[in-house]
């Protein structure tokens, strides 16, 4: 018999997978399988919730065992005693503040659960993690978030006897969150039944989850975005049953659409900046995330290629708890619940991220939506994604054709929630060691293992994004330091004040994830979303992996709270001008502004004053002919903004041109408005002004009395007409986004009458008489096709790359061609930038590459950081082109210089351009 056992050696990794599932199951499935499959014996069930269960579900195999029934217990509300309705009842979605009422209810009722506010949303809304857990640990739960405190620090548990006599008193805490996706909308449902379930089921699995773990609910991680969606629900798809005529409502954050789950390496927006902090403070070892999309229920794990920084438990992890899900609800006989191929486990920057980065783990799911609460037919076979086959991953695939109901979706949803709660709480001292485990890991290997720091050093050329760096590695509770004397290593020699990001703490695996370099395999499957990060490279913030181990050794002190780049004026009171070097600090469009009252010049050339060197674009503010406050007007935005000003005897001697106060307007689609959220975030983190406009504005022209400048954000569309038509007013006639006593969520952060149709012909053409009269238009990424295709820029057309030129979010060399043009004022010679596929590279008739500013790397690697297959092709384009047309100017980026409040370094590019709006001129003169 032993000898037969070596044929395991071949069995796939997925097989061996399955195996350890069914060996688990065997083991644990064995005292509780008839009773998970059945109410407590002695517990009441509410028979009208019950029935209301089985209508509102289409088929019987889309109940499970957990869910097929509700128990009563008198005192305690079900959904349906405060909605008057049951989780998933069709036609039905839920306002947040019911949501809300619901919880709090439940939580005056039951012992076994608390409401914990954790934070405002952008438009104020309260925040909440609802906990649950049984009557002793809810009394408790200082304790037990203290015992996870200490297990996520391995300098306090440093040993294995140690962490052992923790574990063996503390329980797991298990957070769930949904809705983060405002149209995927079952988990906001889901929530209430689930934390009334678990709140109350004598079920004895349920009752294990209970007495063994701590479950943290959070129904909405976008509450704005919900209540928008279900004011948008009410108002225009209530009677909708054909999915592909579901009308999506335009905005759901303030600032972020889809992206506010790619925000976890910023962490800028208030919604996740709540729930990092509320992660810190709770330390759940598993943040599971429910999203819908796909047929009927995807758990994650992943294809690879993983990051590698995961713990290779991690990802085993992933593997094993997925395994149990796909098998108990298959064995329950409910057809389509798969996992492995969707998603790679590639990038860190998914809300749930914020476990996987901190040696917990980040799941999700993907259920079956239909986004609305109304009942529908659907056809997978229509569908991107073929979800119908059956698979090694996919033992029961689903249906082809389904009569599908939000019902359904929180069968699934829930009943997966809670094998995954199950799963987990009955192998609670197997999960809460690899989580200490995998914390001492990762300090023991910065400890011993290369690269040993990170140094940020002082005197960079940008001090503010510098600055930025440091305090987004503070948010992520990486520890920081500062160095008391110049360093002296291997790598080279840097002054006292540089930041140190030592190797040897908890979080250095991340701190290293986000500072390296990344590179996306050659071979590896196609990426699910950016395969290069580098923050050193997307801030253009100089950063130095340090191999030496000495660097361990220099005295440094703490940073305890964030940082800010030092400004103010050397040289006192001017005589004759003060002086800002341009070195592509963001803040000298806002410095700009606020010192309206005030004549700036730009220099159009570099010079120097006695030693000290001045760029190009630097700014030169006279003292003759301004009001006598000038100094304190100055030292005042220098302090505030971190810059450095140099005060002069006298204007200095160099070609100049004014720098003229500019009137900045966004623009954004009805169909595609994420991209502008990131450029108004952007601009309001800066406290840059501007106005925010939509077709309507061009179609009604007079641009020019109104706007300097026009930003056109980037958005979907494979042509230029796609963006100039907008949303098809087909099937609904018009659609207003507009607030109303019925519709309050509705009409921000922009609102419209009606958000069909687009700018159309009319609105191109006004777009043209704005530049032909002297407006600066800006084009981000995919709007180029607007400028080319409707003929606004002559001799430029798309190039069209080969089927093999793959560049998904990646960072690139570019290289300045121009550099006597403003928008380059101030910057290197090679300026690294974020570049994804989704907009057009250019061909240039020669008479027009005169016009080119930047470009991509002629010779050498293009790709920084992710990937770029088939380089040739890329290689010398343009990245970016200014025209001059008529009075004014179109400048075109066949990139996103606005990308997720990563791409710091590139911002200057577009802001050097609105500075020096009405002379761009300057730059393409002989
Ligand atoms: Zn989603």
């Amino acid at each position: 018999m032993k000898s037969k056992a070596s044929g395991s050696k071949i069995l796939s990794l997925s097989m061996l997978f399955i195996f350890a599932v069914f060996f688990l199951q065997i083991q644990l499935s064995a005292g509780i399988k008839s009773k998970l499959s059945s109410p407590a014996n002695d517990q009441a069930v509410d028979e009208e919730y019950t029935r209301l269960i089985k209508e509102a579900t289409t088929k019987p195999e889309f109940l499970s065992p957990l869910t097929r029934y509700l128990p009563l217990v008198e005192g305690v509300p079900t959904p349906k005693d405060v909605l008057g309705y049951i989780a998933g009842a069709p036609g039905k979605l839920t306002y947040y503040e019911d949501i809300l009422k619901y919880m709090n209810a439940l939580a005056e009722a039951s012992p076994n659960v608390q409401v914990f506010p954790i934070g405002k949303t952008s438009e104020g809304r309260e925040m909440i993690i609802v906990a649950v857990a049984n009557k002793e640990t809810m009394s408790n739960l200082q304790k037990y978030k203290d015992f996870l405190a200490k297990l996520a620090d391995p300098r306090i548990v440093k040993t294995e006897k140690q962490a052992e006599a923790i574990i063996a008193q503390a329980k797991p805490i298990y957070w769930l969150t949904g809705n983060l996706h405002s149209g995927e909308s079952g988990a906001a449902e889901v929530s209430m039944e689930l934390a009334y379930r678990l709140a109350v089921d004598e079920n004895p699995a349920i009752k294990k989850i209970r007495d063994n773990m701590i479950v943290l609910i959070t129904p909405s991680m976008e509450p704005d975005g919900h209540d928008k969606h279900t004011d948008w629900f009410y108002k225009y798809n209530k009677d909708v049953t054909d999915y592909r005529k579901i009308s999506r409502v335009p905005y759901w954050g303030k600032y972020t659409f889809h992206d506010n789950n790619r925000d976890m390496i910023c962490i800028s927006q208030p919604e996740m900046e709540n729930g990092a902090n509320a992660y810190f403070d709770w330390h759940p070892i598993v943040v599971q995330d429910n999203h819908e999309s796909i047929a009927f229920l995807y758990v994650s794990s992943g294809t690879g290629p993983y990051n590698r920084h995961y713990h290779p438990s991690v990802t085993s992890e992933w593997n094993l708890i997925a395994w149990w899900e796909v098998t108990r609800l298959t064995s329950y006989g409910m057809p389509g619940v798969w996992t492995h191929a969707f998603w790679t486990g590639w990038a860190p920057n998914y809300w749930g991220a914020i476990a996987g980065n901190h040696h917990g783990i980040i799941r999700f799911y993907e259920t079956f939506g239909n986004s609305i609460g109304n009942t529908m037919e659907r056809d997978l076979g229509e569908g991107r994604r073929r979800v119908t086959s059956r698979e090694w991953y996919r033992p029961l695939p689903p249906y082809k054709k389904v009569l599908w109901s939000m019902r359904n979706n929180v069968n699934y949803q829930q009943t997966a929630d809670l094998e995954a709660f199950y799963f987990v709480a009955a192998n609670k001292e197997y999960f809460l060691k690899n989580f200490w485990k995998r914390g001492l890991s990762s300090y023991e290997k910065g400890k011993n293992n290369p690269p040993y720091a990170y140094i940020i050093p002082a005197g960079q050329k940008d001090p503010v994004d510098a600055a930025s760096l440091v305090n987004l590695l503070l948010k992520q509770r990486i520890e920081a330091h500062q160095a008391k004397s110049p360093i002296k290593v291997k790598e080279g020699e840097f002054p006292a004040g540089s930041y140190l990001i030592r190797m040897d703490q908890p979080y250095c695996t991340l701190a290293q994830n986000l500072l390296e370099r990344q590179k996306y395999p050659e071979d590896a499957p196609r990426a699910y979303d950016d395969t290069g990060w580098t923050l050193g490279l997307h801030m253009d913030v100089k950063t130095v992996e340090i191999k030496d181990k000495s660097v361990l050794d220099v005295a440094v002190v703490p940073i305890t709270k964030p940082v800010k780049a030092k400004g103010g004026v050397l040289g006192g009171k001017a005589a004759g001008a003060y002086i800002i070097n341009n070195t592509t600090i963001n803040n000298l469009l806002p410095a700009r502004l606020k010192l309206k009252e005030f004549k700036i010049l730009a220099a159009e050339v570099a010079f120097k004053i006695k030693k000290k060197s001045f760029n190009a674009g630097s700014m030169i503010i006279p003292v003759s002919g301004a009001s006598a406050d000038v100094h304190q007007d100055v030292q005042s935005v220098a302090n505030e903004l971190g810059l450095e000003v140099v005060s002069t005897k006298k204007v200095p001697d160099v070609k100049t041109h004014d720098l003229d106060i500019p009137r900045v307007a966004i623009y954004h689609t009805w169909f595609s408005a994420q991209d502008d959220g990131w450029v108004r975030y952007a601009f309001d983190d800066l406290g840059i002004p501007f106005t925010m406009i939509h077709k309507d504005h061009l179609k009604r022209g007079n641009l020019k009395d109104k706007y300097d400048v026009i930003i056109f954000s980037n958005c979907r569309g494979r042509k230029g007409a796609d963006i100039v038509n907008g949303l098809d007013p087909e099937y609904r006639g018009s659609l207003a986004f507009v607030k109303t006593r019925e519709f309050k969520h509705l009409g921000t952060p922009d609102s419209c009458e009606d958000i069909t149709g687009g700018m159309g012909i009319e609105g191109v053409s006004n777009l043209q008489k704005f530049v032909n009269d002297g407006g600066l238009l800006i084009a981000l990424h995919n709007p180029v096709r607007v400028a080319i295709d409707f003929g606004l820029v002559r001799g430029i057309d798309v190039f069209q790359t080969s089927s093999k030129f793959y560049n998904p979010g990646s960072l690139l060399q570019s290289e300045v061609v121009n550099e006597k043009h403003p928008i380059c004022y101030g910057y290197d010679k090679k300026i690294p930038i974020y570049r994804s596929q989704s907009g057009p590279l250019l061909r240039i008739e020669e008479e027009k590459e005169k016009h080119v500013v930047l470009r991509y790397a002629k010779e050498g690697e293009v790709c920084l950081s992710g990937i770029v297959k088939s380089q040739d092709e890329i290689k010398g384009k343009a990245a970016v082109v200014d025209m001059p047309v008529g009075k004014g100017h179109i400048v075109l980026f066949t990139f996103n210089p606005f990308w997720r409040d990563l791409s710091r370094g590139s911002y200057m590019l577009v802001f050097s351009a609105i500075l020096n709006y009405n002379d761009l001129g300057v730059g393409l003169e002989k």
